[in-house]
């Protein structure tokens, strides 16, 4: 498959059904999606893998590329009920829907018998409750052998630091740019544009 092709194909998986402003709800843009994937598959080759985690799932554009690519079980984590309805709802169109699951709970609180080998996330940016990045880097910390994240370009010294006080080796990969929407009821403008940086994390 092309990188262009996996791109095309999370493009058509649609976003949030009802966005809601408190959960930081946007879906991952395709092309960044498509990026981080193919990163993790053709640089690091940490996918296809066994059991890949997809924290703040939301619809899923990043667990079920993963599921694309090849791994042999995804787990979709969201607290969203009606996400994750419509991420299911995709991955039987993609034809990946015997090996994704989702669960409806709160990502910072899961636990596992065993760890998974790969977490690919674009969590919330803790705009709105501050310190959700943070915890949802360390959730997928101590829940899987690597860990692939979407955090804010200005945050990026800082979250790598907590990855290396966590016992990981951390490095950051690649800068993209999102248009998120409006992070309060009161924001006069539709959307705004924020750098990000995707990082790459291993924990010993
Ligand atoms: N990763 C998704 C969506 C990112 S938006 C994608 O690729 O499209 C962040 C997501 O985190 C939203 O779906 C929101 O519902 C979810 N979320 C926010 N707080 C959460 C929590 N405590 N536990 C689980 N999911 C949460």
């Amino acid at each position: 498959m092309r990188k262009r092709d996996l791109e095309i194909l999370l493009s058509r998986i649609p976003p949030h059904p009802r966005p809601r402003v408190e959960l930081e709800q946007y879906a991952t843009p395709a092309h960044l999606a498509a990026r981080m994937l193919w990163v993790a598959a053709y640089t690091y080759r940490d996918l296809p893998a066994g059991v890949v985690l997809d924290l703040g799932a939301g619809t899923g554009r990043l667990g079920l590329g993963a599921a694309v690519v090849g791994s042999e079980y995804v787990v979709l984590v969201d607290v969203d009920r009606g996400a994750l309805r419509v991420a299911l709802e995709a991955s039987r169109e993609l034809g990946v829907d015997a090996r994704v699951e989702a669960v409806c709970g709160d990502a910072t609180r899961v636990a596992l018998a065993r760890r998974a080998d790969c977490a690919l996330q674009n969590p919330p940016f803790g705009v709105h409750r501050r310190g959700a990045d943070v915890a949802f880097l360390e959730a997928a910390l101590s829940l899987s052998r690597r860990v692939y994240s979407v955090h804010k370009a200005e945050t990026v010294s800082y979250v790598l630091r907590r990855c290396r006080e966590a016992g990981a080796e951390a490095e950051p990969l690649f800068e993209d740019v999102v248009r998120l929407p409006p992070t309060m009821p009161h924001h006069y403008k539709r959307e705004h544009r924020v750098r990000v940086v995707v990082i790459r994390a291993a924990p010993r």
